[in-house]
C-alpha cells in the first residue's frame, strides 16, 4: 500500500501512521520527496483495511497494491475454472452457445426453440421464467409453470438449461428445475441474492450490471465463491453509456480485460448487449474472435409476438446461420465449437 501524504504534512503525523502499519505486522517504508511525503506498508494489506487512512486529515490518497477481490482473482489461481452446467464444460478449448427466448411463453414456443437450438449446435438452453421487468405493467413471466416447460424442453432435446432467479427465496425452486442460476443484470448486486446463490449447489451465471465496473463484477462474484460456490461464469452484458443509437453498448475490453484478472469463464450476451436484431450476429462473431467462453443469444420462434424483448431475438434459421459463420470463426482462432 501507498500512502501519499498532503503537502505540507508533517513527521509527526507520518509517524503516527507508520506505527500503526508496524504495529500490525506490515513493513512501514518513509520516502520524504521534494514537495511530499509518500508512507508504504510491505506485506498483507489486507490487515490494513479497518484503518481507513483516508479518513486522516494529512493523507491525500491511499493506493492499494492488491485488488480488492481475491477468490476470482487469476493471481489466486493462474489456470482457467472450468465450469459444468449439466455434462457441459465451459471454461475450456470448446466455445459454448447458450441460446433460447427471453421468456418461456408456452409450451410449443420453448419446443420449437430448444429443438432449432440443438440442431445449430447449441449446447444450453435458456429461457426467462421469472421476468425482471422495467415497468410492473410488462409480462413478468410465467414463473413455475414457466420452470417445468424450460425443464422439460431441456430434457427432451438433450439440452441443460439456464435460468434467472430474482429472489433469494425462489433458489430451491429454481434450482430444482435448472441446471445453472443467472443472477440478471439489475441484480449484480443484490448481495442477498447472491450469497444465497453461493449456497446453491447450482453454476451461476453472473451479468454485469448496466452500470457496473469490472471491479464491482469480480467483488459480486467474489460474494458467490465466498459462500463456497465456485461454478461462476462472468457475463458481459452491454452497459449504459451516452450512446443512445442502441440499447447497450457491448462492452468487448471487458472481454479481455476480464480474462486476464480472473479465472472464472466469460459469456457474452450480445441480444441484450445491442437490444438490436441486426446487431447481434456480428457481435456474436466478435465475442467468439476476443477470447469469450461461449455467448448466450436470445432466439424466438416469432419475435414480433414475443411477449419480451421483441426486437433483439433470432428467429430459429437465423440463429442456425450464424453458429456456421462463429464455426469459421473459432477455427480461425483455434477454438473449437
Ligand atoms: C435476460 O437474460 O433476459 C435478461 C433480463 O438479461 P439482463 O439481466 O442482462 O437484462
Ligand atoms: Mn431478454
Amino acid at each position: 500500500m501507498i500512502i501519499v501524504l498532503k503537502p505540507g504534512a508533517t513527521k509527526e503525523a507520518a509517524d503516527e501512521i507508520l506505527a500503526q502499519i508496524e504495529q500490525r505486522g506490515l513493513k512501514p517504508l518513509y520516502m520524504p520527496g521534494v514537495e511530499r511525503i509518500v508512507l508504504g506498508a510491505l506485506g498483507d494489506e489486507r490487515k490494513l483495511s479497518d484503518l481507513n487512512f483516508n479518513a486522516y486529515p494529512m493523507v491525500d490518497e491511499v493506493k492499494p497494491i492488491l485488488t480488492s477481490y481475491k477468490l476470482v482473482s487469476r493471481d489466486f489461481q493462474s489456470h482457467d475454472s472450468l465450469v459444468k452446467v449439466g455434462n457441459v464444460e465451459i471454461g475450456g478449448s470448446t466455445f459454448i452457445a447458450m441460446a433460447g427466448p427471453c421468456s418461456v411463453e408456452t409450451e410449443q414456443q420453448i419446443e420449437l426453440v430448444a429443438e432449432a437450438v440443438a440442431k445449430a449446435g447449441g449446447k444450453i438452453l435458456r429461457g426467462g421464467a421469472f421476468k425482471p421487468r422495467t415497468s410492473p405493467y410488462a409480462f413478468q413471466g410465467l414463473g413455475l409453470k414457466g420452470l417445468e416447460l424450460l425443464a422439460k424442453a431441456g430434457k427432451n432435446n438433450g439440452l441443460p438449461v439456464i435460468t434467472e432467479v430474482i429472489d433469494s427465496h425462489d433458489v430451491g425452486l429454481v434450482a430444482e428445475y435448472a441446471d445453472a442460476l443467472q443472477i440478471g443484470a439489475r441484480n449484480m448486486q443484490n448481495y442477498q441474492l447472491l450469497k444465497a446463490v453461493g449456497q446453491a449447489q447450482r453454476p451461476v451465471l453472473l451479468k454485469r450490471g448496466p452500470s457496473a465496473t469490472l471491479e464491482e463484477l469480480l467483488l459480486a462474484a467474489e460474494y458467490i465463491l465466498s459462500e463456497g460456490n465456485q461454478q461462476v461464469m462472468l457475463c458481459e452484458r452491454g452497459i449504459r453509456t451516452y450512446e443512445n443509437a442502441y440499447r447497450n453498448t457491448l462492452d468487448l475490453n471487458a472481454v479481455a480485460y476480464l480474462k486476464l484478472k480472473t479465472h472464472l469463464p466469460v459469456i457474452v450476451d450480445p441480444s441484450h448487449g445491442t437490444g438490436v436484431h441486426d446487431l447481434v450476429a456480428p457481435l456474436t462473431l466478435a465475442a467468439a474472435a476476443v477470447g469469450a467462453d461461449g455467448v448466450i443469444v436470445e432466439v424466438h420462434p416469432e419475435p414480433k409476438n414475443a411477449l419480451s424483448d421483441a426486437q433483439q431475438q433470432l428467429r430459429p434459421e437465423e440463429f442456425a446461420r450464424l453458429t456456421q459463420k462463429l464455426q469459421q470463426v473459432l477455427t480461425a482462432v483455434g477454438r473449437e465449437f
